[in-house]
């Protein structure tokens, strides 16, 4: 595996760095932090902001407001966009995950409709799969959608939970069963369904983290044929197939690589020699740094096999088992090694940024799928051949 950075993604990055400084940036992303309620703002006008400035989907074509890039210059978009506190995960659903969908499934009149407005950030999206009853378990859904009589669309009921940005969202990948039949995974269909659409209702669910979910009750949801993603009842392909987007592991591994950087800065002892990491911590940081570069090898290969066009579920959910246990581990040692200095006013380097990582640090390892559900993935795909193999 090569991962070497082409020289186009160093001068991305230096592009970027001065995007995400400049004086209007900062302004918009202020503004975004003036909500009082605690929670996370509304993030839309900063992403047009971006989208303007031709950012946002490096690695797509061209001729969908992209730039001909690579995975790499993806990676590097997602480090910048946390190193320099821009709330990334509206973005990410967006267009690292629905958007990517539709780049690799969607039909071209969806591919030249959605897809630029996407990169441009006009559009943002939700993920509506898990209900109250079914999460881990996807194959058991039963919001549904049956056929208007007379064929012309659908009308779709039942219930969605733990959703983020739903409330942020202008249209939602929704995941139904349209039809009963003797396996669990056939009769599953996708729709885009526009959020703005009669009988769709957003409810918003407190949330130990800053991000809330939200809980969307469907009904009697009358959307176009044109809003079916897929064929009717072949949804199951796609699901995986966007799986193995959302789990490259690389929205895990940016805040990780970020909260351990936050966390260096607050242990080295100012007047110290170069690298000294007060508090006897100095072999922890360097096992949680050690298991960073793993989460970034992981990543990369998992995004360089959606940029060849062969997703691969098996690696994927290993990349984002790896990079979300890292995560959490990285959160939680960081503020046992900090302590309560990080929520002490005067705290100068990304205290309430690790505070914020510390509540957010159990969800890490359950959204996008569980780890052990992952674990068990991975084994399902790995035990016979390495059994064959021998190692
Ligand atoms: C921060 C966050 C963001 C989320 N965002 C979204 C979103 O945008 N859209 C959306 O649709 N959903 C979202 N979810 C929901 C998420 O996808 C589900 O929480 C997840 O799939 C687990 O489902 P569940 O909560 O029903 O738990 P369950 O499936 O009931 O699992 C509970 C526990 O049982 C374990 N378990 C379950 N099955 C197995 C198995 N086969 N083998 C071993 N152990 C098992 C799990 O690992 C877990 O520990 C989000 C969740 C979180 C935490």
């Amino acid at each position: 595996m090569d991962f070497g950075v082409p020289n186009r993604t160093l001068d991305f990055r230096q592009e970027l760095k001065s995007t995400l400084s400049a004086a209007e940036t900062r302004r918009l992303l202020q503004a975004v932090h003036q909500r009082d309620d605690g929670m996370d703002g509304d993030v839309r006008e900063l992403y047009r902001h971006l989208g303007r400035a031709g950012i946002l989907a490096p690695s797509w074509p061209a001729e969908y407001g992209g730039r001909d890039g690579d995975f790499t210059e993806t990676v590097v978009l997602l480090e910048e966009l946390v190193r320099h506190g821009i709330p990334q995960s509206l973005y990410y659903i967006s267009v690292q995950i629905v958007g990517s969908l539709i780049l690799q499934s969607g039909t071209p009149e969806q591919k030249r409709t959605l897809l630029p407005r996407l990169a441009s950030g006009d559009l943002t999206a939700c993920i509506l799969f898990t209900e109250p009853e079914h999460g881990s378990d996807l194959a058991s859904i039963t919001t549904r959608a049956t056929r208007e009589p007379g064929g012309k669309g659908w009308v779709v009921n039942g219930r969605k939970t733990y959703n983020l940005k739903s409330a942020y969202a202008d249209v939602a990948l929704c995941a139904v069963r349209t039809d009963e039949s003797e396996s669990r995974y056939q009769g599953i269909s996708l729709f885009l369904v526009p959020m703005s659409t009669a009988g769709v209702s957003v409810r918003p669910l407190p949330s130990l983290a800053d991000e809330q979910f939200h809980d969307i009750a469907l009904v009697d949801v009358r959307v176009g044929s044109e809003a079916l993603f897929g064929a009717a009842g072949q949804g199951w392909s796609l699901i995986t197939r966007m799986f193995a987007a959302e789990r490259s592991g690389l929205d895990y591994y940016v805040r990780a690589r970020h909260w351990l950087g936050l966390a260096a800065r607050s242990l080295t002892a100012p007047d110290g020699e170069d690298g000294d990491v007060r508090g006897g911590q100095a072999a922890e940081f360097a096992r949680h740094r050690a298991r960073l570069d793993a989460s970034r090898l992981l990543t990369c290969r998992a995004l360089q096999h959606l940029q060849e066009d062969r997703p691969d579920i098996s690696d994927a959910s290993l990349a984002k088992w790896h990079c979300s246990e890292t995560a959490q581990a990285i959160s939680w040692w960081s503020l046992d090694a900090l302590g309560s200095q990080v929520i002490e006013p005067g705290f100068e380097t990304g205290g309430s940024a690790l505070e914020a990582a510390y509540r957010e640090a159990p969800g890490l390892t359950i959204s996008g799928g569980a780890s052990e559900v992952l674990l068990d993935i991975v084994t399902g795909a790995r035990l016979l051949e390495d059994v064959e193999t021998g190692g």
